[in-house]
Parts: structure tokens; sequence; C-alpha cells
């Protein structure tokens, strides 16, 4: 762990594993109920000194971070690849896009700013001036999954650093290696000492200690919803930022370029093995063309290749768990007893399943209804488009969702009538670029990360007035 820029160890060692195998590729501690308060109270002294530097003083910090990061890119990426057993060209990417989500903090800290109210708009504001400025929270208490442990953990540390808050940072137990050496680099770009401390151990414990404590202004959290759920259920009045699951769906209209909507299909629903939180989980065919696409669909997902993480051919290596490959294995296994037909893929090597293409999924299966979060696709084909539309919403998720169509009327009555935080036209819904508004509603979520959205939810806006 590191707090206060210093490493901290518990008397109870964690071995992290490669998920693909097993082997140990390091070891991490678990934080005990003291190292939460010591993580909390050296966040709590650094929060005077980040609030007190200049915007440009943070900038400089963030853009250090980028520079260095991008100058460690193989090492973060093998760390990567080694914790969460995502395949090292996937990794390599997300390295890239972490240093960018830092790029685009460090530039969110020069825009930071208020506005000036017109208070004469009142009869009684007559004689007075006044403007708003956005002040820092405070402690921030980052909670962070396994999937894109870099990313996602940069897209709360980047604002938080930028908007003036320090930082508490819970990664995932099965990922936490990137984050300590984030810690360490952020060290080196002269970061103050307790504006970021990393504290690792079980969710359960430490990490609900984190959103009871009283010095704790904030919880961001991306995870599953479950998990989000109670947080918020605990949280009380502290701010809480919610970036959850989703069981993203895309409509493949009769007039669609298959040669672009395909390849990126396959590619959308196998990367890093499913496990993306905008997966696309449910694609919707006009009927029209069903037998197509389901043929162009089977066909590119066999030539994805299985293997190493670390081998830079490969394209699908494990789930995170042996467990999360034996569930999704069985929620195949009720799609099919329930009339779904398995087109390809499906089998399981430990941890690995080969990427599953289900066709005619019953709407009331697992697989349709919650996230599945594992290498499997299913397809099913619609009438109309409003059929289309209403399979979509049938969800209790909105986070992202799409159509490929080149008729623009259907492309934005999708888009208006799609219950949704983010809808992709000709693109699929696992579709992000860092600096966009990125979150969801209904069970997907509540809040919006990218930089500039994500300084919106961690500052304060005071109102100064002023009689002239
Ligand atoms: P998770 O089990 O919910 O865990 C997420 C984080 O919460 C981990 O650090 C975990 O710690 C911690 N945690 C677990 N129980 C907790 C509790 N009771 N109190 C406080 N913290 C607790 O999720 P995951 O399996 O790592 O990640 C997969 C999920 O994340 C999927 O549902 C996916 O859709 C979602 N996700 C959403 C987005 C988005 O931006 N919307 C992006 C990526 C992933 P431990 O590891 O120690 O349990």
């Amino acid at each position: 762990m590191r707090i206060g820029g210093e490493p901290v160890r518990s008397s109870h060692p964690q071995d992290v594993q490669l998920p693909y195998d097993g082997s140990t590729v390091g070891t991490i501690f678990q934080a005990d109920k003291e190292i939460v308060d010591a993580g909390v109270a050296s966040a709590t002294a650094a929060a005077p000194v980040m609030r007190e530097m200049t915007l440009d003083e943070r900038a400089a910090i963030l853009r250090g971070a980028h520079a260095k990061l991008l100058s460690r890119k193989e090492e973060f990426a093998r760390a990567i690849s080694s914790e969460s057993g995502k395949p090292l060209k996937e990794a390599r990417i997300e390295t890239d896009r972490s240093a960018l989500t830092l790029l685009f903090a460090s530039e969110e800290a020069h825009r930071l700013h208020g506005e000036v109210v017109p208070m004469d708009a009142s009869p009684a504001g007559k004689g007075h001036w006044a403007m708003t400025v956005r002040e820092p929270l405070g402690v921030i208490a980052a909670i962070t999954p396994f999937n894109f442990p870099l990313n996602l953990a940069m897209h709360k540390i980047g604002p938080a650093l930028a908007a003036g808050n320090s930082v508490v940072h819970k990664p995932a137990s099965s990922t936490p290696i990137s984050a300590v050496m984030m810690a360490d680099l952020f060290s080196e770009c002269g970061l103050p000492k307790g504006a970021l401390n990393v504290i690792t151990g079980p969710g359960g414990s430490i990490g609900e200690q984190l959103v009871f404590h009283k010095d704790i202004a904030m919880i961001t959290f991306t995870g599953s919803a479950e998990v989000g759920l109670r947080l918020r259920n605990l949280a009380g009045l502290k701010r809480v930022t919610l970036e959850l699951g989703n069981n993203s769906a895309v409509i493949i209209e009769n007039d669609a370029n298959l040669e672009d909507a395909v390849p990126r299909c396959v590619a959308g629903s196998y990367a890093h093995s499913g496990q993306v939180c905008i997966s696309v989980q449910r694609i919707y065919v006009h009927q029209d063309i069903r037998g197509e696409f389901i043929d162009r669909f089977v066909e590119h997902a066999r030539k994805l290749k299985l293997g190493h993480p670390h081998d830079n051919a490969t394209d699908i290596s494990s789930l995170i768990t042996e467990q999360e490959a034996e569930r999704v294995e069985s929620w195949i296994e009720e799609a099919v007893q329930h009339g779904a037909k398995l087109l390809a893929g499906g089998r399981r090597t430990r941890a690995t399943i080969e990427p599953a293409v289900l066709a005619d999924v019953p709407a009331n299966v697992q697989i349709s209804c919650r996230e599945a979060f594992g290498p499997v696709a299913g397809i099913n084909s619609y009438r109309t488009l409003d059929e289309a539309i209403a399979l979509v919403n049938a969800s209790d998720y909105g986070l992202q969702a799409g159509i490929y169509t080149r008729d623009i009327q259907k492309a934005f009555t999708a888009a208006r009538k799609i219950h949704v935080g983010g809808f992709m036209i000709n693109q699929i819904p696992q579709y992000r670029v860092d600096q966009m508004p990125y979150g969801g509603v209904k069970m997907s979520g509540a809040g919006r990360e990218g930089p500039k959205y994500a300084i919106e939810e961690m500052t304060e806006s005071k109102l100064i007035c002023w009689k002239i």
C-alpha cells in the first residue's frame, strides 16, 4: 500500500494471480482498520495543500504523470495484463488511454471556473453583484473494479486532483499492482505527500469503512450494480457517483453497412473476454438480413485467437477467475436449455471461454436480462424498428446502446426513444473515448465521468455575493 507516499504493509499478505493459469505475479497486503484510518488521515492532511495549489501547478503534475506513464508504457501494460489477464495488446491500449485521461484532466484543471450571476434580474438584487466559484470537496474515496484497473482509476484520480481534492484509492483485490505503481509515479511527478493514498484489501470490509468514514466527502465507485446500490444506501449525505454495469444492445437495420458493423460488433462482444461494462451483449438484427449477419458474425468470431495474455497474438484470454467462467458457462447452458441456439464457441477450459455466439435467445434467461460480463453475444431478429427499440429498452440497465443504419430518420428515432446515458449511431455501444461524458441511467448508475464531467461532481459550487 502507499500512505503519504510511503510503502505500508500489514501482517496479512495476499498473492495476486495471473487469472489465465493461476501463477503468482505479486503479493499485496490487506489493510486493517488502523491502516484505513491512517490512509484517510494522510489524505485529510494533504487536502488543504491540494486546495491551495494553483490550477497550473495541479495541471503540471498531471501533465508530468501523462508523460511519465507513456514513457513506461510497456511496464504498465505488462502489469495490467498480469493482474487482470487482459491480452497484452489491449493492456497497451489501456495504458495509452490512461495517459490521455490524465492529459484531459490536466487541461480541465486550466478550465476550472464559475460564473457571474445576474443578481439584478430580481428587484431585490439591485446593487448586488455575485459570482460562483468551484471549490474542492476535500477527501475523495475512489473504489475501482478489475476490468480496466488503470484507466478507470485515472478517471477518478485525474479529475479529483485537477479539482484540488486528495484521494484514497481502493483498487479491486484482484488487480492492485498497477494502482500502487501509479501512486509511486505520481510521487515522482511532485504530487504532495498524502494527496494520493492506495490501500488494498477486501471491498466488503475496507471499502465500507471508507464509505462510513466521517472525513470522506465523496465516494466515486465503478463496479457492479449490487455493490453500487449498497454503497449508495450506506453513504448518507456523502456525494456518490456510481458507474455500474449494462447488458448493452445494438440494433442492426436492414440498410446497415455490414462490412463495418459485423467486425465492430465482434470486437465489441469479445474484447477482454466480454468483461467490459459496455460489452455488446444483445444484438437485434432486422429479419431481412438475419442469415447474412449471423453467417458473417460467426465467421469473424471464429477467427479470434485464444491464448496466454502475454502473447502478442492473443485476442481472447481468460476471465478474471475460474468461478466467473463457470458462471458464464452455466448461463450459456441455461439459454440453450430454454431454446437458444449455440452457433459457435462456449467451450470452457479453466478460466477461458471460447467466444460464444447464441441465436434466438429467450428474453427471460440470464444472458438476455442480466449483465453477462463474459465472451457471449446473443443475436435475435425483429420486424419493425419500434419492436427493436422496445427490446433494447426492456432492460434494467441503461449505460449505452447503438444502431447501425443509413437512414437518418431511423437513427434519430432510436436515439430519442432509447433510454440510456450514451447512444451511438453507426458505432457499437462499446465505444468510448475518454473525454466524452460517460455514465448510465436506471441500474447503470448515477453521475457522469470524463474529466470535465467528473470535475463537476468532485467540486462544490459556492456563491459569493457582494452588495456594492
Ligand atoms: P465489484 O465486485 O462491484 O467490485 C468493484 C470494487 O468494489 C472492487 O474494488 C471491490 O473490492 C469493491 N467492493 C466490493 N464490495 C464492496 C463493498 N461492500 N463496499 C465497498 N467496496 C466494495 O465489481 P468488479 O467485479 O470488480 O467489476 C465488474 C463490474 O464493474 C461490472 O458490473 C461492470 O459492468 C462494472 N463496470 C462498470 C463500468 C462503468 O464505467 N460503468 C466500468 C467498468 C466496470 P474487492 O475487489 O476487494 O471485492
